[in-house]
């Protein structure tokens, strides 16, 4: 028994080639067999010629333990993929008369005529295991040849996903000794992509069990640890490792792990240390305050139409003339007036969108006793991008300079 096996997707169809309908099938597919344990190393796409889908799938037993092809099953002419894995496999194609009454039964329960080519649907290759379909007239089928598996199912995307939950995956769990495949994701905040992938090293991103990729969101990145292994204890002890290591390079950024929130992760801060904190959103209420606990002492809040009428409101010290030293200005003012443990501004040009001035679209500052930090950056508030990348740097940051003064 095979306990590491590798598969091949071949999707066969020329609409494909043409760019008339999207290869959805071998999408879900490779999603499947991931999920299973199973390594996908190729992926096929050949039109409906039949000596080009014979070497398609000749070419992939080669490599591959297991071919898995979607479409060319129906009854048409240029339906040949039955014959094709007949020829790949050195299986010629035999009638079944049970399946050609059943697809007979079929079409009287439509109320439809059957037409000779179905007769065509009624023939396997020789010793192929029929993969009852009864969400369609197509029969899916397995050939395990000397050359390896091929399992062939029907293109509608609908028959195909039914008959993998329904019958492929539980056939590949129980014919192979299949893995287990655990992910876990670190959640980061206040640093680029390219400043984490500079720190966590080309020497553990080039692992591969545990494999660490990294997904960019705006103004935060997720780590996504992988690993592979025998069982779901060890997969999981291969997880806690890497994690242990990349806690080492690079921990001080990451606030959680799987479903952490930022949010959730600055509100107990807070409350674990009973600080306080008091936001001014001018130009984008709520951008703050508006993911806060309901009811929560810890936070308040002041909202303006646009940073003139914060600034106007606020008196902030002549000569600070930029976005940036207003909002720096403001927060440092409002800690004492407030008398709070951090404030949090966000200053955002209400009549602007994204292409504002570097300096002067929109500026974010915080003030804790330890000193100020800020961000500016070129958008107002009618970029889409505004809300997002304010409050998490916000947060993030608010969360970082917390951190650093009172501890985790
Ligand atoms: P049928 O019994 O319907 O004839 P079949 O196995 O012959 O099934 P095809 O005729 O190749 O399948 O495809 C049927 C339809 O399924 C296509 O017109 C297309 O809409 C969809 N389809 C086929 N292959 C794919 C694919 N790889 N991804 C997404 N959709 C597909």
């Amino acid at each position: 028994m095979l306990d590491n096996p590798n598969a091949e997707i071949l999707a066969i169809g020329t609409e494909l080639l043409l760019g008339e309908i999207t290869d959805t099938n071998s999408v879900f597919l490779a999603r499947q067999l991931r999920d299973i344990g199973v390594n996908v190393f190729f992926m096929t796409t050949v039109g409906d010629n039949f000596e080009r889908i014979v070497a398609a799938i000749s070419g992939a037993l080669d490599r591959a333990d297991i071919v898995i092809t979607t479409g060319g099953l129906g009854p048409t002419v240029d339906d040949m993929t039955r014959q094709a894995v007949a020829e790949a496999t050195g299986r010629p194609l035999e009638f079944h008369q049970t399946l050609y009454d059943g697809i007979a039964e079929r079409f009287r329960g439509f109320g439809s005529p059957m037409t000779a080519n179905n007769r065509q649907q009624a023939f396997l290759p020789q010793r192929a295991i029929l993969i009852d379909n009864p969400v369609g007239t197509a029969p899916a089928f397995v050939v395990e040849s000397e050359r390896g598996g091929v399992i062939s199912l029907p293109g509608v995307p609908r028959e195909m996903k039914f008959l993998v939950s329904e019958s492929v995956a539980p056939y590949l769990l129980r014919k192979y000794a299949l893995g287990v495949i655990l992910a876990r994701i670190l959640r980061t905040a206040g640093i680029g992509e390219s400043s984490l992938d500079d720190q966590i090293g080309a020497d553990i991103l080039g692992e591969r069990n545990p494999s660490v990729g990294l997904a960019a969101h705006h103004g935060c990145v997720d780590i996504r640890i992988t690993a592979k292994a025998e069982s779901q204890a060890q997969a999981a002890k291969l997880l806690d490792g890497m994690q242990a290591r990349l806690q080492e390079r690079v921990g001080e950024h990451i606030y959680g792990i799987d479903d952490a929130t930022l949010e959730d992760v600055v509100w107990k801060q807070l409350e674990r240390r009973q600080l306080k904190v008091h936001a001014v959103e001018a130009g984008l209420p709520g951008v703050i305050s508006g993911s806060w606990p309901r009811g929560s002492s810890r936070l308040t809040a002041s909202s303006y139409e646009s940073p003139a009428r914060a600034v106007a409101a606020l008196a902030v010290r002549e000569g600070a003339m930029s976005l940036r030293d207003q909002a720096i200005d403001i927060a440092e003012r409002i800690r004492l007036s407030k008398n709070v443990d951090a404030s949090i501004v966000v200053l955002s040009e209400p009549d602007l969108d994204e292409n504002a001035d570097v300096e002067q679209g929109s500026a974010v500052a915080i003030a804790t006793a330890g000193g100020a930090r800020h961000r500016v950056y070129g958008f107002g508030t009618r970029s889409n991008l505004a809300r997002e990348w304010l409050s998490r740097w916000g947060l993030a940051s608010m969360w970082r300079m917390l951190k650093e003064e009172y501890g985790d």
